[in-house]
């Protein structure tokens, strides 16, 4: 098959680690027969650099002809970099929310798991860890709290603060089906998070996820509040395969999860919208400090490859020997520095992905 591809580098470490996710992405088009054809786009401090804002009509208009977008990462460091002495709308970070928003990605998902030779980066006990964890939580991402009006006044003398939190039930649908839908590509279990106790937000919401759970019968269904969700990440988190939730708890949550897999380098993530287009990124940032260096960890990249396979192309099979590649390489004691341990091997950026490149089978 013939899949277009829009390849954003970025800045700082982003192209070193764009560049080892195509050498995977090209490996698996020679091994599986596909053909990937990529368009550069330039997106934050690099569209500065050369067209003087960070995101360009162009760009957006190449990432929707395009079946998926695979993105590095961008931003440089705020204190040194020139890119900060413009102001806030005209800055790096503009390009990637106007390009979240040109696309609608409404939908972001962001996988926690524990690879057993990074137990030792992983701060619960032993015994909480047992065999590790794989979940996945598919947060609301243009909803709920963060895009509600919001206003500061002063009351009776008294400074007063309030913000909206509202969804639709149109909303709540297709953040749904797309939870739904990503069960079925896993264990088929799914956990909608909510505050149903309190908020009616929640009770609407509750009450549609159970209306969709009639399309996917296949698929287990079961409700959690939002603050025993917190502590059952800490307490026992091998329970969860997809975690459904709104905006604001699946910024918090998603990062309490990414926390306790313990590597940053290691992170993938994913913003879908409604058709199978996605933006897929790593979940850190354009590390400024260790550029050029062939330090970074590729391994949040290339995962975010794998994940691009699995969701915008539909290609299983491939996703699953990107990942299983990454397994065997880490199986064999190779780490880049950020993950290094004791009686492993240091490789660099580029070796990191010769080497998951030469194990996809
Ligand atoms: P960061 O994630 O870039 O770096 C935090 C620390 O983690 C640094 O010490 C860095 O060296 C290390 N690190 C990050 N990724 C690594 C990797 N792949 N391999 C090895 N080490 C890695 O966060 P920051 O320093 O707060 O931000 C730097 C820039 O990145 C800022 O301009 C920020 O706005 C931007 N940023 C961009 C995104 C994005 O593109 N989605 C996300 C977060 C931050």
């Amino acid at each position: 098959m013939q899949y277009k591809i829009a390849l954003i580098p970025g800045d700082g470490i982003g192209p070193e680690i764009v560049r080892e996710a195509k050498k995977i992405l090209d490996t698996v088009c020679e091994k599986y027969g596909h053909t990937f054809l990529y368009k550069e786009v330039l997106l934050g401090g690099a569209s500065i650099d050369v067209h003087g804002v960070p995101l360009t009509a162009e760009a957006v208009e190449e990432a929707k002809a395009s079946d998926a977008v695979l993105m590095g990462s961008i931003g440089g460091d705020a204190k040194t970099s020139p890119w900060y002495q413009l102001e806030p709308s005209k800055r790096p970070e503009a390009g990637l929310l106007g390009i979240r928003k040109a696309l609608n990605l409404f939908a972001n998902l962001r996988p926690a798991y524990l690879y057993n030779e990074l137990r030792g980066a992983c701060p619960l006990r032993d015994d909480i860890i047992g065999d590790g964890f794989d979940l996945i939580i598919v947060r609301e991402l243009t909803g709920g709290l963060y895009f509600g009006a919001r206003k500061t006044e002063e009351i009776d003398g008294v400074r007063t603060a309030v913000d909206t939190l509202t969804y639709n039930e149109n909303e709540i649908r297709r953040i749904a089906v797309r939870a739904f839908e990503t069960a079925r590509k896993r264990r088929k279990q799914l956990t909608s998070v909510d505050k149903a106790n309190v908020l009616d937000s929640s009770r609407l919401w509750r009450s549609v996820v159970e209306e969709v759970a009639k399309d996917y019968p296949d698929v287990s269904l079961s409700h959690m509040l939002v603050d025993n969700c917190a502590m059952q990440l800490v307490r026992d988190p091998a329970q969860f395969d997809v975690i459904l939730t709104e905006n604001m708890f699946g910024d918090i949550l998603s990062d309490e999860a990414s926390m306790i897999t313990g590597s940053i380098g290691m992170l993938s993530s994913a913003s879908l919208n409604e058709t199978r287009l996605g933006l897929y990124e790593p979940s850190h940032g354009s590390a400024p400090d260790i550029a050029g260096q062939d330090k970074a960890n590729p391994i949040a990249t290339i995962l975010s490859a794998a994940m691009m396979l699995r969701y915008s192309l539909d290609l299983d099979r491939e996703a699953d020997a990107v990942e299983d590649a990454v397994r065997k390489v880490l199986q064999k004691g190779y780490r880049t520095v950020d993950i290094m341990s004791d009686g492993c091997v240091c490789v660099g950026t580029a070796e990191m992905g010769d080497r998951i490149a030469a194990e996809i089978i």
